[in-house]
Parts: structure tokens; C-alpha cells; sequence
């Protein structure tokens, strides 16, 4: 007697019928390609404003419907994902509300959460569900093509739902994250965008007043700054060369925190300034060792992998 044929086991069904990405740029390029790779959407729809972008992303075969209008994509979309820059919220949530079906989630990507919660969820019809996210991953890098599936993992992922949203809805956005690699992490959003005006707001802010600096310099010095910029400067060039928009608005976003964080930052750049003209080595060498001992712990916490950006592109 032969062996039963051994039959193929039958793909298990994706998790949401159909997911809209509202804007299509670096990250919502990344999670299209992250969700086909992981089989997680029977529909992705693609919306964003200009066409150049729209032909873009079918011709990178992104998606499975692409729309120049948001409130066409989002129609009948069990999950809708904002990828677009913070001041853009506002209107496009007024745009899909009266589109959105009962029971549907939103999310966004948007590195400030306040101002998402504030801008969207006034729009938001009854029976749908706001759930937002900041995935903690990107590069300098703009538009679909500067995505990539694997942009992700291995980097946290903060969702910032309001007390008293539905369980199931967080529970879905979370489970959509772990599945792109990320790890989740659930955090109310003012204290979020207190936590990112440090770890990420700043340090930009900073990168782009050096490079700014460097560029009034005259040109003689300029040129020597390009070819010795290994000595420090390169990196900040990296940060500061990302993308305009996006960083106005996370400024005009998040600006309480921002400005609490950047006067303190300038009471101790004040304090190393007289250090330097009293000639206190003392303090520096005080201050220099303390940060040496973070810089130990971002590595522990293996935070420290700028370099993964790279790698994996
Ligand atoms: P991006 O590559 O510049 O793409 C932005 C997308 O949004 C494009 O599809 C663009 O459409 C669309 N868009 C721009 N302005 C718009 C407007 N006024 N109305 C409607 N659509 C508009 O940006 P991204 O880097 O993916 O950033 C998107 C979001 O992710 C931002 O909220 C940012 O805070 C957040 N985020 C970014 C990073 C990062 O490293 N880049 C990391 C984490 C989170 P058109 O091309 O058609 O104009």
C-alpha cells in the first residue's frame, strides 16, 4: 500500500484582512515590506499625496490597492497605520473618520505621542479603536524606497494608548510589532515624549546646530571640516541630514518637553564653559568619567547599535 500523499499545511489566515498605510515613506515603506514578509495583511491598501510617491510604491510592489485619496484606502481596513509626518495628522484623521468601519483600530508611527493622541482622536468615530505607536528605528533616509523589511527588529516599540482603551485593539498593535522583531513597551504618552525629548529630540536639535555652526564658518575652515570630520563631527552630519519636515514638526510637537529639556542641557553646557575658561580640569574630568559609565550601560541595555542601521541596509 503507497503512503499517503502528505498534504501541503495551509497558510493560517493573515491576522487583519486588510491594513491601510496612510503615507509611504521610510517607515510606512518599512512595515509594507515587513508585513508581506511575515504574511500579515490579506490587503494592503497605500495612500499618500503626491503621485511620484503613489507609482513609487507599486512599482516597488508595496502594496495591493494604492489611492491619492486617504478616505479611500481606509475603507473597510480593520487596522489603519498613520505614516506620515506629525503635522499631516490633524487633517487626514478629519479626512478618513467618517470612512473608518466600526471596530477598526488606528495607529501611527509618529516620534511624538501627545500630539497624536490630541490631533486624531477627536475625529475618531465611536466604536473605533486609537492605539498609537512610536517604533525607535530609522535612518536618515527618506521616501519608499529607503525602507526595508528588517528596520525593526531587535528596537523597542512604545505604545501609548489612553487608560481605558479597548484590550483587544492594544493587544493587536502590540502583536503586529513583536512580529516585525520589535520589542513593545507600553507608556503613557506625556511620559514618553518627556523620555525621547532626551534620548532622541536633543541630540538632533544639537546635531543640527553644529553642522549649522560649521556651515557659517568660512570656507577655508569649511573644507578643512569635511576632511577631518572623522574626528567627531561625522556622525553628527548623520543626524542632521535627516529629514526637514519630519523634525520641524517633532519640535513643534513635543515643544514643552523640548524646551524643559534644552534649558537644562544649557545650564550644564554653561557650567563646562566656565570649567574651560577657569582651567577646572577637575570638573571635566568629573564630568567626562560619569558619562563614560552610560555609555557602558547603552551598551549593556544593547542600545548601542547604530551600526545595525547600516548593516541592514
Ligand atoms: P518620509 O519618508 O518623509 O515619508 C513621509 C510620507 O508621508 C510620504 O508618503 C509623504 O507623501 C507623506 N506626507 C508628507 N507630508 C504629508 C502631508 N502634509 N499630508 C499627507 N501626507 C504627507 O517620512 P518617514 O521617515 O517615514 O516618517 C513618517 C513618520 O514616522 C513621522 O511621523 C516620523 O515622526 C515617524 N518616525 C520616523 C522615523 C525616522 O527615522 N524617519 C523613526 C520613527 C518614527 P508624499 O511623498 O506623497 O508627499
Amino acid at each position: 500500500m503507497s503512503a499517503p500523499a502528505k498534504r501541503k499545511p495551509r497558510a493560517a489566515a493573515p491576522k487583519f484582512q486588510r491594513i491601510a498605510l496612510i503615507g509611504i515613506g521610510l517607515i510606512g515603506s518599512s512595515i509594507a515590506r515587513a508585513l508581506k514578509k511575515h504574511r500579515l495583511a490579506g490587503e494592503i491598501a497605500i495612500a499618500t499625496r503626491r503621485r511620484g510617491t503613489l507609482d513609487m510604491a507599486r512599482k516597488l510592489k508595496l502594496g495591493t490597492s494604492y489611492h491619492l485619496k486617504a478616505a479611500q484606502a481606509v475603507k473597510g481596513a480593520d487596522l489603519v497605520i498613520l505614516c506620515t509626518p506629525l503635522g499631516a495628522n490633524e487633517a487626514i484623521a478629519r479626512e478618513i473618520g467618517p470612512h473608518l468601519k466600526p471596530g477598526a483600530i488606528v495607529s501611527d508611527v509618529g516620534s511624538c505621542k501627545e500630539s497624536v493622541i490630541l490631533d486624531v482622536g477627536p475625529h475618531l468615530p465611536e466604536g473605533v479603536h486609537l492605539v498609537p505607536a512610536h517604533p525607535i528605528a530609522g535612518t536618515e533616509h527618506s521616501g519608499p524606497e529607503a525602507g526595508f523589511a528588517t528596520l525593526f527588529e531587535n528596537h523597542w516599540c512604545v505604545l501609548t494608548p489612553a487608560e481605558g482603551t479597548d484590550a483587544k485593539a492594544v493587544k493587536a498593535v502590540s502583536g503586529l510589532w513583536k512580529k516585525f522583531g520589535a520589542r513593545v513597551e507600553i507608556m503613557d504618552a506625556q511620559h514618553h515624549d518627556r523620555v525621547l525629548a532626551i534620548t532622541s529630540h536633543l541630540p538632533h536639535l544639537i546635531a543640527y546646530t553644529i553642522v549649522d555652526t560649521a556651515t557659517d564658518l568660512e570656507r577655508e575652515l569649511q573644507k578643512e571640516v569635511v576632511r577631518f570630520s572623522a574626528g567627531g563631527f561625522r556622525d553628527f552630519t548623520r543626524i542632521a541630514a535627516s529629514d526637514p519636515t519630519m523634525w520641524r514638526d517633532v519640535f513643534l510637537s513635543n515643544r514643552d518637553a523640548v524646551l524643559d529639556i534644552l534649558g537644562r542641557f544649557t545650564e550644564d553646557l554653561t557650567a563646562l564653559q566656565r570649567a574651560i575658561r577657569r582651567g577646572n580640569g577637575e570638573l571635566l574630568f568629573d564630568r567626562f568619567t560619569r558619562t563614560r559609565a552610560i555609555r557602558r550601560e547603552v551598551i549593556d541595555a544593547k542600545q548601542a547599535g547604530v551600526e545595525i542601521w547600516r548593516d541592514r541596509r
